[in-house]
């Protein structure tokens, strides 16, 4: 959704009508610095459910949140079924190498075979159903052909290479939560299921709104103390990839009413705003200022971060509200951290801190400890090993991220460390969406 320029102008009943002195959150200390995970939950707790639900064709539901859980309504496979391409045969107790067993009939997959008595076989296919008697498949490559007959290179046992009924999933099992992201797996699972229609919530409508004088839009002359706008086109890209649909609110400038303005329109239409630049608590900084004065509430939340200045979480109307950092390493950081939490508290289901997995440093690290790090790194693959090396950064600088595979995350009490260190790996395929 894209507006119009016009529509940022307009200005809400809710700006005007704001009480200028009354007490605002841009007004109370910064929090002592806050765990990650502290933070996350506050974030969160701003957040509430989208509760509308929409029902898509499975096909148009990739990238949506399930409304609820889904049960299995058929046992799959619903019958046993054959695992390779050979001899449906009765094992009984076991068969020996060297028996010769004649083949009485041939099931392809969609087909149903006759009953087998003691010492017939049958020809089957992958995915044929077993036929009544047979309680094993012997692969074709384990018997060599005699006639009308085969004759077994090994010995045989019964459940050999049969699939059985319900060996996926059982009638009734909990196929996937409320909340879940439907993705092709699922939408696998779920069609395997014959579920040809799926109860979703309706995507989170999210405005991007960047802020500050020296910020341009791309494509407009650049003035000599101006940088073009960065942030909105990345957060917009992330949030398209994580589900959302985007409103793109442009550019406001460091103006703490015009800001309030177009925030309280975007309240009135959006789940969520996110905002960059002017979040902390410098003269020039009016993210929070502009919350209040939209008739909002902003919290600045100070977390152990490194990059990530304080950012805001609030709520405007029935929006959530997220500030972030100027920037663009810190908004790309404190978004993967605070926006997730958000986002998944949107979609209904638990926020929970990114996960990385464990990979050894490439190279010593000495840093000044005190605050848990982002640091965009590559993997490098040497002799079978991977190894993490960290790239020279700054929360300004975009290459590197553009350079790198994910982030390193270096745990706030940690000065040194040795070659071999395992750090927790954030991979962008992973963190990105
Ligand atoms: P602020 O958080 O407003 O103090 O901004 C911190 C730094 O981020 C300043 O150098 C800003 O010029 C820069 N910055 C702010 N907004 C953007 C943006 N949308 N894209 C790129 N850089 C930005
Ligand atoms: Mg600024």
């Amino acid at each position: 959704m894209q507006l119009k320029a016009g529509e940022y102008l307009m200005p809400p009943l809710a700006v005007l009508d704001a009480p200028a002195n009354d007490a605002c959150a841009c007004d109370r200390p910064t929090s002592a610095k806050l765990s990650i995970d502290a933070a996350l939950a506050r974030a969160a707790a701003w957040a509430s459910p989208v509760t509308d639900v929409d029902f898509l064709p499975l096909g148009a539901a990739a990238g949506r949140f399930l409304a609820h859980s889904v049960r299995a309504r058929l046992s799959s496979p619903a019958f046993d079924r054959s695992a390779v391409d050979g001899y449906a045969v009765r094992a009984g107790a076991g068969l020996e190498a060297g028996e010769r067993l004649p083949v009485i009939g041939r099931i392809a997959a969609g087909a149903r075979g006759t009953r087998l008595r003691e010492g017939e076989v049958a020809r089957i296919f992958t995915g044929a159903p077993i036929p009544p008697g047979a309680d094993a498949v012997v692969m074709q490559e384990d018997v060599r052909q005699d006639g009308n007959a085969i004759v077994l290179a090994r010995p045989v046992h019964a459940g050999a290479h049969i699939r059985p009924a319900g060996e996926d999933v059982a009638l009734g099992d909990r196929l996937a939560e409320g909340g879940a992201r439907v993705d092709a797996r699922l939408i696998a699972l779920l069609a395997a299921q014959g579920i040809a229609m799926v109860a979703t919530r309706r995507r989170p409508r999210v405005a991007v709104l960047s802020t500050g004088d020296e910020v341009a839009e791309p494509g407009a002359p650049l003035g000599p103390a101006a940088i073009y706008d960065a942030n909105r086109p990345m957060l917009l890209a992330l949030l398209e990839v994580s589900g959302c649909e985007t409103v793109d609110a442009g550019i406001v400038r460091d103006d703490p009413r015009e800001q309030a303005q177009r925030l309280s329109m975007l309240a009135e239409r959006c789940d969520l705003i996110v905002t960059s630049g002017g979040a902390s608590v410098g003269e020039e900084d009016y993210a929070a200022r502009a919350a209040h004065l939209a008739g909002g509430d902003a919290e600045p939340l100070a977390m152990a971060l490194k990059p990530g200045k304080p950012a805001l979480v609030g709520r405007i109307g029935a929006a959530a509200f997220l500030g972030l950092p100027g920037n663009p390493v810190s908004a790309l950081v404190v978004f993967s951290l605070l926006g997730r939490a958000m986002l998944a508290r949107l979609a209904g289901s638990t926020p929970s801190p990114p996960q990385g997995l464990p990979v050894p440093l490439a190279e010593p690290l000495s840093r000044k400890p005190g605050r848990t790090e982002f640091v965009p790194a590559r993997l490098l693959r040497e002799n079978g090993m991977v190894r993490l090396a960290l790239l020279s950064s700054n929360s300004a600088r975009l290459q590197p991220l553009v350079d790198a595979d994910g982030f390193a995350e270096i745990p706030a009490d940690v000065a040194h460390a040795a070659p071999g260190t395992p750090a927790a790996f954030h991979a962008f395929a992973g963190l990105l969406g």
